[in-house]
């Protein structure tokens, strides 16, 4: 990571409240590495190295806002982790949470667990395969305590994919673009089908860059109606709401 690089990293972090101090080397070691994959596999769009610190690596730390993912010994499942994000920054900066990655893509999932092993990140355990198929998993149902997604799809498909795999009083996370009334309004409906309510809507803008992002908070209150997820691509090609 250049000097210019890791004050970028050092700037977006101190804007959202964290220090990096002791992580700078984790961060510049996973740089390194998605470079570097990134050009032999396709795996994310980002291929700058001050894109991939604030668009990547700070983008994913703004999950820590609010401090939904605090906690002691907190298992979080990362749904369409892609390359591994939010996951791995997150688990670069906590190493007392029990970080699940999953994404249908094998080669992502790959790129994840090299890099995780690289980077000496026990806590995170990777896994290839669909959110539909692990909510109806006994080894994963009800099993998490708090679901992330970043960049994964619309609210009401979030609300089926994630609210299965919770624990009573679990949070699902779900970091957005900018988010419209219609999709919150469909995913109020949808979380309450699933057993849930949504609780937080945390619109800020990404350090440095200024995009806009949202976060948005669903609390697991009740039972998941065991029909919840159906089957594989059904939640998406026919959201809830
Ligand atoms: N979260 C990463 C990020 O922010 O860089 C990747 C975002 S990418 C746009 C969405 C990812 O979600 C893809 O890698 C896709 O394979 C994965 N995905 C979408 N639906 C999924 C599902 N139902 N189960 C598992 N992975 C899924």
């Amino acid at each position: 990571m250049t000097p210019e690089g890791e004050a970028l990293l050092r700037q977006g972090a101190a804007e959202l409240g964290l220090n990096v101090d002791a992580q700078v080397p984790a961060f510049a070691a996973l740089l390194d590495l998605l470079v570097d994959a990134n050009s032999r596999v396709n795996l994310t769009a980002l291929k700058t190295e001050p894109d991939i610190i604030l668009k990547h690596f700070v983008d994913s730390l703004s999950c820590l806002r609010g401090g939904h993912l605090d906690g002691a010994d907190l298992r979080v499942l990362d749904i369409g982790t892609g390359a591994g994000f939010p996951t791995l920054p997150l688990a670069i900066m906590n190493l007392q949470t029990d970080f699940t990655p999953l994404d249908s893509i094998r080669k992502k999932i790959d790129f994840v667990r090299a890099a995780a092993a690289a980077l000496n990140l026990t806590n995170v355990t990777p896994q290839v395969g669909r959110a539909e198929t692990l909510g109806r998993d006994p080894d994963h149902r009800e099993r998490y305590d708090r679901v992330v997604c970043r960049a994964v799809a619309a609210l009401p498909i979030l609300a089926e994919l994630g609210l299965p795999l919770l624990k009573a009083g679990g949070r699902l996370v779900a970091q957005k673009g900018p988010i419209s009334e219609d999709e919150l309004r469909a995913g109020r409906r949808a979380a309450g089908e699933v057993g849930g309510r949504l609780t937080v809507v945390d619109a800020f803008t990404l350090p440095v860059l200024g995009d806009a992002r949202t976060l948005v908070v669903i609390e697991k209150t009740g039972p998941t109606p065991a029909k919840y997820p159906r089957r594989e691509g059904v939640p998406n090609q026919q959201p809830l709401f």
